[in-house]
Parts: structure tokens; C-alpha cells; sequence
């Protein structure tokens, strides 16, 4: 076995890994695609609920006709976001906390729900 230290692709900082003597691959490229156990964990957990949040916008924009329907969506929307929120709590080892602007901000610009999320990430680490 060989070591082989890598810039983990989702926090950046480095972390050790090992591979097979006789590993003929790139070595540079598997190396740059490398990340962190708990980095991993840490970015599906937000991609799957990032999915959720965009089927709610789009059963919200295209099914939801009246007032129950809508607030139904912004129900989901509370509980995505605070699930979302956790998992960016948890993972920055910070106590649970929950912004109401995030419900607020995806409702007015669904386009924009990254670049909200982020926000609240940027929040919490910094
Ligand atoms: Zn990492």
C-alpha cells in the first residue's frame, strides 16, 4: 500500500487515503475526486434534500390551486429546510438553529434556493 495525501473536494482540507502498489490508473485524477467519509455523507445528505425542496416548488408552481394547497407547500418547504439545517448544524458541530428567511427567500425566488441555502451556511461557518 501507498499513501496519498488529497485535498478533500468539499471542505478542502487534506486527508489521507491509500492505494494498491501496482494501481494503474491516474493517479492524479482519482486523487482530485477524493473526499472526506463524513465530507461525502455531509454533501448527499444536502443534494437529497435539495431534490425535495425542488419537487415541492414544482408540485407548489404547477398542482397547488388554493389557499391549503399553498400553505401545504410551505409546510414542506419549513420542515426541508430545517431538515436542511441540521444537517449543515450538525456537520459544522454547531447547536441546531433554523432562519425563517430561508422558507421566506425560496418562496419569492425558488431559482435562487442554492444560493439561499449557502447563505445560511455561510452563517453558521462563519
Ligand atoms: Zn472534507
Amino acid at each position: 500500500m501507498k499513501d496519498i495525501v488529497y485535498k478533500c473536494r468539499v471542505c478542502g482540507k487534506p486527508g489521507f487515503a491509500e492505494y494498491e502498489e501496482g494501481f494503474t490508473g491516474d493517479i492524479d485524477t482519482w486523487q482530485s475526486m477524493l473526499t472526506h467519509d463524513r465530507c461525502y455523507d455531509f454533501r448527499d445528505a444536502k443534494q437529497e434534500i435539495l431534490r425535495r425542496i425542488d419537487s415541492i416548488i414544482i408540485w407548489r408552481n404547477k398542482v397547488a390551486v388554493n389557499e391549503a394547497q399553498l400553505e401545504r407547500a410551505r409546510l414542506a418547504l419549513v420542515d426541508a429546510t430545517k431538515d436542511y439545517c441540521a444537517v449543515v448544524c450538525k456537520f459544522n458541530r454547531k447547536p441546531a438553529q433554523w432562519e425563517p428567511w430561508l422558507v421566506e427567500g425560496i418562496l419569492k425566488k425558488p431559482e435562487n434556493t442554492k444560493t439561499i441555502l449557502w447563505g445560511f451556511e455561510r452563517l453558521i461557518t462563519r
